[in-house]
């Protein structure tokens, strides 16, 4: 073992010790929809009834093309939509009647990270910990720990505004983790990124699921993002859930691969 994964295991093991233990309480299924829906003001049908479950501990991947409702989704889920119809649960409360308590017990990464572009990564970090009600000194450990966790202590003193965008990604995803939620949400966390950067984010979530047993929902339409994060797929076109299973559940001899079975299911969807 190099001493970086080292440090890093010792960091996690900290981070474990500072999360409430058990992780997650028996509410059942992490993640609920129950023919949720949204259409927006305008008329735009973006959700149209979708109904899953996510397991405590499930990695979910929505997939679709674009405008396919994903977003739209997890934003629902996440307290940031409002849903016009159906409801869901996230870690047991109620998203529409019982968003704070929603907002205690998730992180939330999306795409394009408002940050402020004076804050240093750490600063930041900290702010991030201070609204969500930790002491300083807490906020600054913590901070400390996750940038170990994550391979990024070394722009703990930087600017955000000056690191890339596949550090910027990384910083936000270790930021929404400062509550340390047992549910994330990530809008496609790695649009827009290089491979380096893509593969660097792929293997934070695999370790933070692995060590700190998150929860974790992702929209994308990458098929590889999918199948190298996620237990089970749910491909969404027009607002609709087309067909929800395991990668390898939605191959067959006709679509062996999930690329194939990706265009298969929404084109029949677009016929
Ligand atoms: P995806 O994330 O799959 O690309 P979105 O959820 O962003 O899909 O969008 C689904 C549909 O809803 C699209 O037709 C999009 O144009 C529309 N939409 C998204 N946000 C709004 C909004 N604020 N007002 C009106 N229409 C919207």
């Amino acid at each position: 073992m190099t001493s970086s994964s080292t440090t890093a295991t010792a960091a996690f093991n900290e981070l474990i010790g500072l999360a409430d233990a058990p992780r997650m309480p028996d509410i059942g299924d992490a993640v609920v929809l129950d023919d949720l829906a949204k259409t927006y003001r305008d008329g735009t049908e973006a959700v149209r009834g979708i109904s899953l479950r996510v397991a405590a501990g499930e990695s979910f991947g929505i997939l679709g093309p674009n405008g396919a409702g994903k977003s739209t989704t997890i934003g629902m889920l996440g307290t940031l939509v409002k849903p016009t119809g159906g409801r869901a649960w996230v870690a047991g409360h109620d998203v529409a009647a019982e968003p704070i308590d929603v907002r205690r017990r998730i992180g939330f990464a999306m795409q394009d990270v408002g940050v402020d572009g004076f804050a240093t990564t750490s600063e930041f970090m900290v702010l991030q910990g201070r609204l969500h009600g930790l002491r300083k000194a807490d906020a600054v450990r913590r901070a400390q720990l996750l940038l170990r966790v994550v391979g990024l202590e070394e722009v703990a003193g930087k600017r955000v505004a000056s690191l890339s965008g596949g550090t910027r990604r990384r910083v936000d995803l270790a930021a929404s983790l400062m509550h340390l939620p047992p549910i994330v949400f990530l809008d496609e966390p790695t649009e827009g990124l290089d491979p380096r950067s893509r593969g660097a984010i792929w293997e934070t979530l695999s370790a933070l699921r692995r060590r700190l047993g998150i929860t974790l929902v992702l929209t994308t339409h990458d098929m590889d993002e999918a199948e190298a994060l996620c237990d089970r797929i749910g491909i969404v076109d027009r607002g609709a859930l087309v067909v929800e299973g395991t990668p390898e559940s939605l191959t067959s001899a006709g679509a062996p691969t999930l690329e194939a079975a990706y265009l298969h299911y929404t084109e029949r969807q677009a016929a």
